[in-house]
């Protein structure tokens, strides 16, 4: 028997200032697709964007629905729109943000479950990181080199 430790490293930022330029405005991206989240239920607005090889920025929202495990994540909303409007072109990095009038988020906003094996499969595909910046309302803002290290040990489509 042998025991081994993942970690990984992240950075954290005070504020949306004091990040590097191309992710503040990645950042900035997410946070103006916030209001345009369909989120009448949770009233959990979530928002994301994604910056593509060829310098496109493409943005999501949350989408819900009345049959609630039907919602899409912003993140996944976000990243469909880009392989369906770029296909083929490599994701450099995605940022994600929320907002949640019922009490302000303090702390950055990870994605779901679902998402990071999403993230990943892109990832995957690529042979490429993803940068994740990861916002907040009031609080930090963390930046990972990779999404992978949101999903260790992910499953891909090397084992099929
Ligand atoms: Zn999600």
């Amino acid at each position: 028997m042998r025991k081994e430790t993942v970690t990984f490293d992240l950075s954290v930022y005070q504020s949306i200032d004091h990040l590097p330029e191309d992710f503040g405005n990645l950042l900035f991206a997410a946070i103006e697709a916030l209001p345009k989240a369909y989120a009448p239920y949770s009233t959990f607005y979530v928002g994301a964007a994604v910056l593509l090889q060829n310098g496109k920025v493409i943005t999501g929202a949350n989408f819900e629905n009345a049959s609630y495990p039907l919602a899409l994540c912003a993140e996944r909303v976000a990243l469909a729109a880009a392989a369906s409007q770029f296909p083929g072109v490599r994701v450099k990095a995605i940022a994600v943000t929320a907002k949640n009038p019922k009490k302000a988020i303090a702390k950055p906003i990870p994605p779901c479950g679902a998402c990071r094996q999403v993230i990943s499969e892109i990832e995957h595909i690529h042979k490429r990181n993803i940068r994740m910046i990861l916002g907040s309302e009031t609080g930090e803002i963390y930046v990972l080199d990779s999404a992978s290290y949101l999903l260790p040990f992910s499953f891909d489509g090397d084992f099929l």
